[in-house]
């Protein structure tokens, strides 16, 4: 017998295919006929609570998503040595999409950036306390320069400052330095809020985040989407 979530969610699945599948002009059969042609590139976490598609009300085809714990982007390495899902996916996202943006999301209460500032997992130990050394120089920053701040905060410092840091890693891959300076490719970080119900985002100088005023930008006419 099915368990009550498995149920519940081909009883979503029934749903959606409602949505997406029905009439003539139904979604999936245009996506199905002229393939993907998402813009951007939404690199998030894995946390339930933060699922790009959920939070910007994006149909299916309009974002490509990787997720992983914390958000990270590991800096660029040859791919002739190990194996490499995450890099594989921006390389599909970037040279063979096109896309025109990519978000690096994080957000408030990580559970990654949790472990990392709490030490909890040596980084021998586990996968998930080797991952976050990528991020490593992240949390010895915030901690020399944010030493008198209490642990929650230190952990919200090092959530953002872990965007920092992927979008860093980003431009370590030829291809998107090369997107970048020749087709505007656009890097932005995004860091949502969760206690607030707040977006903010990383100025143009990489130094702060800044409080993106959603009323306002929603009914920019330039932005407004067809209903
Ligand atoms: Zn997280």
């Amino acid at each position: 017998m099915r368990s009550k979530e498995i149920l519940k969610m081909v009883a979503g699945f029934r749903r959606f295919r409602e949505k997406y599948f029905s009439g003539e002009d139904a979604l999936y059969h245009r996506l199905m006929t002229n393939g993907q042609t998402p813009k951007t590139l939404i690199i998030g976490c894995s946390d339930s609570r933060v699922d790009p598609a959920l939070i910007s009300g994006a149909a299916p085809g309009e974002i490509f998503v990787v997720r992983n714990v914390a958000n990270l982007v590991p800096p660029f390495e040859t791919p002739t040595k190990g194996v490499h899902g995450i890099s594989a996916a921006i390389e599909f996202a970037v040279e063979n999409l096109r896309v025109e943006n990519i978000v690096i999301l994080g957000h408030r209460q990580c559970g990654g950036i949790r472990a990392l500032m709490s030490g909890q997992q040596k980084k021998d130990d586990s996968f998930i306390g080797r991952w976050m050394e990528l991020i490593g120089p992240a949390r010895d920053q915030v901690l020399a320069k944010h030493a008198t701040l209490d642990f929650e905060s230190q952990c919200k410092e090092c959530e953002m400052e872990g965007i920092k840091v992927s979008i860093g890693n980003l431009m370590t891959f030829p291809f998107v330095a090369e997107a970048v300076r020749s087709r505007s490719l656009k890097i932005l970080g995004i860091y949502f809020d969760i206690e607030q119900g707040q977006l903010f985002e990383l100025e143009e100088s990489g130094e702060q985040f800044v409080q993106i005023d959603v009323d306002r930008e929603a009914t920019n006419p330039r932005y407004v989407l067809p209903e």
